[in-house]
């Protein structure tokens, strides 16, 4: 049995007593999340989140990509948000990545180079506070008062405010 076929059984149980039906499009909780895909971090869980609370965007080192500000635009613009949260976390793939021999192997596997970044960063906090003026200097984000970024430790579960 496959991984997908093993949390599909899961979500045909989860299913059976499904109670979220009413929940509204719009978080309740008007927070909207970016952060890493690490599988050590479950926002929901370290944040006490329940469904229809927040916008959870994640991706590689939980970056301000392009992509990531869509999701942002759509989130304050059309879906209620006001609050922005930044989490990246100890012992991030990201941390130190080389870009350059992964950019390589790509060009040499695929044929062609990617034309994309990576992101990578070599300073954790350093990338938290980037990733938090960005937002700051991004134009298209109506509500940019209450942008807070973090790091999570997946040593101990605990949050660090990055000032
Ligand atoms: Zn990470």
């Amino acid at each position: 049995m496959s991984a997908i076929d093993e949390v599909l059984a899961r979500n045909h149980a989860f299913s059976e007593g499904f109670a979220h039906a009413d929940l509204q499009r719009a978080p309740a909780r008007r927070i909207a999340i970016v952060a890493c895909m690490d599988a050590r971090l479950d926002p929901k869980d370290a944040l006490g989140l329940a469904p229809g609370d927040a916008h959870i965007i994640r991706n590689a080192g939980g970056v301000v990509t392009d992509d990531a500000i869509r999701s942002l635009v759509i989130s304050q613009r059309r879906l209620g948000t006001r609050e922005i949260m930044l989490i990246h976390h100890t012992d991030c793939g990201m941390l130190n990545l080389d870009e350059a021999s992964l950019a390589e192997e790509l060009a040499q596997d695929a044929g062609i180079e990617p034309d994309f970044a990576f992101h990578g960063f070599a300073n954790l906090e350093g990338s938290v506070r980037d990733s938090m003026k960005k937002l700051a200097d991004c134009p298209f984000l109506p509500h940019r008062e209450a942008i807070r970024g973090f790091v999570y430790e997946v040593e101990s579960g605990r949050l660090r405010e990055v000032i």
